[in-house]
């Protein structure tokens, strides 16, 4: 699939240049003689007419199964044009234009596209290479030549929007692989980035190193009247949101335990709220969570340690987890853990009981998976661990579309399959709310009204 998407452009740009070429030739011919401008103008209705049957922009999209972001329905279809949804309910309600594309796979399930709400895009797995070497070894160039291949990865498995947490160490390389992306360079998600992320002075790694040299971190350390600098700094160039590590593991026996007091939070809020963006933070602890939705954080990273009663102080405040359960999995296998043959070890054992203290809260549960832990495009995994750990396919396929949209305020646009909302869409083999992991089986992704996969 190497380079489609910019392929597509191309075709475009050159299906458009050849007509409007030939137009302007017969322009400036049609300044010798008068009776040469009715041609002039029949050539311009022909143009438009070719054009339009050349480069379809309309899409007439049946499959077996439609889920809108709520609820799964069988019998519908979906009608694009251009880059948005014109229509979506029964078949026998929607008009077919006669020069629409048909899609249609057997055995196939339409979902919107998918909302990865925790990526790191400038992150590859640790077994590969471990962090602290990824953060202090690794040039910004570099790794941002990786991510646009973890971009293009992630938008084949169907995720078209992506909520990216930080780039540990990278600066604001995120600012500007959105903007390649936004501008057709390279393939990839529409990205939500967070920049440099902001944690405690002597909370976060790396960590060990000789104390004669100034080690970058993978974040911005920042504390007390500095943070409204520092949170102006990263809104400046380029954050959507801003990302506060609000614990870390730097308790006395490498425990998580709170960074930053309530007072400071909840200024790291009011600066960020008053730009019109929203403060998000990673927080293991019951303290930390408990201090991270008090000063009015709008999504919870990991929440290891939330049991009911933090979940529901967590949905009084309207907060959506993100329980990014794959990373822990996944770090725990890096480390030796036989999943599967071994028992659980003591850190999955409370992941498990956390996930479900946190849906027996009612707390909103997004699907965030911290990938870049493990390989990026393999994102539907958090998705297998969320029904593996006891939630139903249904409410999965809920959590990565319409619950993701709505706790990044993008619902309104992206997340559901209904008339008005951008042509983002995914085709599957399979029915993922029976069996989850038939997200992996992807044939047909739309972002923005554009075909970027397309399989036989
Ligand atoms: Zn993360």
């Amino acid at each position: 699939m190497d380079g489609l998407l910019n392929n597509q452009l191309f075709d475009v740009r050159l299906s458009l240049a050849k007509p409007i070429g030939k137009l302007m030739e017969t322009f400036r011919q049609a300044q010798c003689g008068k009776h040469l401008k009715i041609k002039v103008a029949a050539l311009i209705l022909f143009s438009s007419l070719s054009l339009s049957a050349q480069n379809p922009k309309a899409f007439y999209i049946t499959a077996d199964r439609i889920f809108d972001g709520e609820v799964m329905h069988t019998g519908w279809a979906v009608l694009v044009e251009n880059d948005k949804i014109v229509a979506a309910g029964p078949k026998e309600k929607i008009n077919v234009p006669a020069n629409a594309v048909k899609i249609n796979y057997p055995n196939s399930t339409l979902t919107p596209g998918l909302i990865e709400g925790h990526s790191h895009l400038f992150l590859y797995p640790y077994n590969i290479t471990d962090w602290d070497t990824q953060v202090l070894k690794e040039t910004d160039a570099y790794r941002t030549v990786r991510a646009t291949v973890h971009a293009k990865n992630t938008l084949m498995a169907g995720f078209t929007t992506a909520r990216d947490l930080g780039t540990e160490g990278a600066g604001y390389s995120d600012v500007s692989l959105k903007r390649a992306i936004n501008e057709g360079i390279v393939p990839g998600p529409r990205l939500l980035v967070a920049g440099r992320a902001i944690v405690s002075t002597g909370s976060y790694g790396p960590k060990g190193y000789d104390h004669d040299q100034e080690i970058m971190l993978g974040a911005e350390p920042a504390d007390g009247n500095n943070l409204v600098r520092v949170v102006r700094d990263q809104i400046g160039k380029g954050a959507d949101f801003i990302k506060i590590y609000a614990d870390y593991r730097w308790g006395l026996q490498g425990e998580d335990q709170p960074s930053f007091m309530l007072d400071e939070l909840k200024l790291i809020n009011e600066v960020t709220r008053s730009s019109g963006r929203a403060m998000v933070c990673h927080a293991k602890s019951k303290e930390a969570i408990r201090r991270a939705v008090l000063a009015g954080a709008e999504t919870i990273e990991h929440g290891d340690f939330i049991d009911v009663e933090t979940g529901r102080l967590m949905k009084e405040h309207n907060v959506t987890f993100m329980p990014t359960l794959a990373a822990v999995d996944m770090i725990t296998q890096y480390r030796g853990w036989k999943k599967g043959v071994a028992p659980d070890p003591a850190n999955v054992v409370n992941k498990k009981k956390s996930f479900k203290a946190a849906m027996e809260s009612g707390v909103a549960i997004g699907m965030g998976g911290d990938v870049g832990v493990f390989p990026h495009g393999e994102n539907v995994l958090e998705m297998e661990l969320m029904v593996e750990y006891g939630m139903k396919p249904i409410d999965v396929l809920k959590a990565a579309t319409s619950v993701n949209a709505k706790a990044f305020h993008l619902e309104n646009q992206f997340g559901f399959i209904k008339e008005g909302m951008k042509a983002d869409l995914l085709i599957v083999t399979g029915d993922p709310s029976q069996l989850i992991s038939d997200l992996r089986k992807v044939k047909w992704v739309m972002k923005d009204g554009v075909v970027v996969r397309n399989e036989k």
